[in-house]
């Protein structure tokens, strides 16, 4: 059952989503080579309870922390720890805030300076399709407009396409309806409607887009550990136009390697 949400429930997701905003972007300043992600991980969770908030991750379902940081071949889930990140990793950071009952959710991946050219490409695209894939999502048109779009992006280079994970809904819970997948057919799906709230989170692979679960419960990682990309932003959806509530313009501005829009 999709939740439509008022204006007052979308001010409040805006208001976490904010917060959310500036915590990619303190962790942001501390993605470098030789940093432990259970270091990441701590200071964001810091940084989202001084902003009264609570990280929305953190004991879902049992998960064990503020951020999912996933490296190179994993896709999503992965866990902070004692790994050091290392200057050829591929970083993808996903982070969601609880503010006054309601949740945001948005991720970023981080090349670190020795990634190599087909892997920055594979970001760069990545990041299109998302972009892609809001600019489908407005009233009106269906599911599958946004999920065609992002899918028709990526696989003319040949990328896999995560089939098993997808966007959802956001609101009072994490993960709500609608499904936002990735893939599909265009004009198939839910009528996308004001009042809908709902994280828009292509999961590319550079090779097959099979993934396998880890015996951790948690990790996903590509079958052929091939590197993948995810980026996210939670969007609302009004009669007249499309708001992107997250941001990761702090994330752009704090990150010392300025990778994007490079002309690849
Ligand atoms: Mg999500
Ligand atoms: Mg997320």
């Amino acid at each position: 059952m999709i939740r439509y949400k008022t204006d007052e429930e979308i001010q409040l997701i805006r208001d976490s989503a904010q917060i959310l905003g500036k915590v990619h972007g303190e962790v942001a300043k501390r993605v470098r080579p030789g940093v432990k992600t259970k270091e990441l991980d701590k200071l964001a969770e810091e940084f989202i309870r001084d902003h009264g908030g609570s990280p929305s991750f953190k004991n879902y379902h049992g998960f064990p922390a503020a951020l999912c940081i996933s490296i190179n071949e994993v896709v999503v889930h992965g866990f902070p720890g004692e790994y050091e990140l290392k200057e050829t990793d591929v970083v993808s950071i996903d982070c969601g805030v609880k503010f006054k009952g309601f949740h945001s959710d948005s991720a970023y991946t981080y090349p670190l300076e020795k990634v190599s050219e087909e892997v920055l490409t594979l970001l760069e695209r990545t990041y299109q399709s998302l972009m892609i894939g809001i600019g489908q999502a407005r009233a009106g048109n269906r599911m599958g407009d946004v999920s065609f779009a992002i899918q028709q992006h990526v696989e003319q280079f040949g990328y896999g396409v995560v089939r098993e994970l997808v966007g959802h809904g956001v609101g009072k819970d994490l993960h709500e309806d609608p499904e936002v997948p990735n893939y599909g057919k265009r004009g198939k799906g839910v009528k996308l409607a004001p009042g809908m709230v709902f994280a828009i989170e292509p999961m590319i692979n550079l090779g097959t887009k099979s993934v396998v679960q880890e015996k951790d419960g948690w990790t996903i990682r590509t079958t052929d550990r091939k590197p993948s990309a995810h980026f996210e932003h939670t969007v609302a959806i009004h009669k007249d136009r499309t708001e992107v509530l997250t941001t990761h313009e702090y994330i752009e501005q704090n990150y010392s390697f300025k990778w994007r829009n490079k002309s690849r």
